[in-house]
């Protein structure tokens, strides 16, 4: 049972989320969704330690379609970028906010960008194309995101500046429309690098949040240099170019680490 610690203390730690947020907000909402999302990603962990193909997949697909459909079409919530900034702006701390401080913001401290391997509901389509293995080095285009990330704030900036009426209508459009060009570009990218992360790894806005909170996270693969043999199997079926055989912080690409273990189950000497 012992193998089984790490989902369950995952399951534990979203369900003190989740019964802390439906206490302090007596909001329901946030018991279901946390336990949810909790159970998820401990079901993906358990199919992972039963050598189940496919676990990391199963939680991103379960969480991803979740958000994407369930809080983003049937609930009209703007989970992306413009609806941080949107609910950051009202001073409301829901929805969005929760979400980015949960997932994005403070949650990385404990879990890197786990979100980005489990959750992401644009990495979730991304991840369905042929090119999982990244296969060449890294293009020095990391710069774009700083630009989709300004974008993102001058226009919720702009709206709440010019009164705009009936922002809540413009936030779902937003969200329609952003999603929509979110999977152009990275459908489009990932076969003009074939590489289905190149979206995350030189567009994405949100790792501007992800990268530097991920710096410092307690969950990170590290490399037993005593049974490493420096085969380089672990480097090439790295999605994000990580150097994982190093174990300092400041190793190549140490935060794009998506926590998808794919260097794990190809290590032969069980190193990482
Ligand atoms: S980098 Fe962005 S698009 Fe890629 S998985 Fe993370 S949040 Fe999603
Ligand atoms: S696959 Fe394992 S043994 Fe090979 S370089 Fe990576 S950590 Fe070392
Ligand atoms: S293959 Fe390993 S180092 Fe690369 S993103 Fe996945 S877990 Fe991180």
């Amino acid at each position: 049972m012992k193998k089984y610690l790490l989902p369950a203390v995952l399951l534990a730690i979203f369900e003190i989320v989740a019964v802390f947020l439906w206490l302090t907000k007596d909001n329901m909402f946030y018991l279901i969704n946390f336990s949810y999302i909790g159970i998820s990603i401990a079901l993906g962990i358990c199919l992972y330690i039963r050598k189940y193909k496919y676990a990391r997949r199963v939680t991103q697909l379960l969480v991803g379609s979740y958000m994407l459909v369930y809080l983003g079409l049937i609930c009209s919530e703007n989970m992306q970028i413009e609806g941080f900034w949107y609910y950051l702006f009202t001073g409301v701390f829901e929805a969005a906010t929760i979400h980015y401080a949960v997932a994005k913001i403070f949650g990385p401290l404990f879990f890197g960008r786990g979100w980005c391997g489990y959750a992401c509901w644009t990495a979730m389509i991304l991840d369905f194309f042929p090119y999982k293995q990244s296969g060449q080095p890294r293009k020095k285009l990391g710069w774009i995101r700083y630009i989709t990330f300004s974008a993102s704030l001058i226009f919720v900036a702009a709206l709440f500046l010019a009164h705009v009426g009936n922002m809540e209508r413009i936030m779902f459009w937003s969200f329609i429309i952003g999603n929509l060009l979110y999977y152009v570009t990275g459908i489009t990218l990932a076969f003009y690098f074939k590489d289905n992360r190149a979206f995350c790894k030189y567009v994405c806005p949100v790792t501007v949040f992800l990268k530097p909170m991920s710096y410092f996270s307690m969950l990170r693969i590290k490399c037993d240099k005593d049974k490493c043999v420096s085969c380089g199997r672990c480097r090439q079926v790295c999605p994000m170019n990580v150097d994982m055989t190093d174990n300092s912080r400041k190793r190549a690409n140490g935060t794009e680490c998506i926590l998808c273990l794919e260097c794990v189950k190809s290590c032969p000497k069980k190193a990482l």
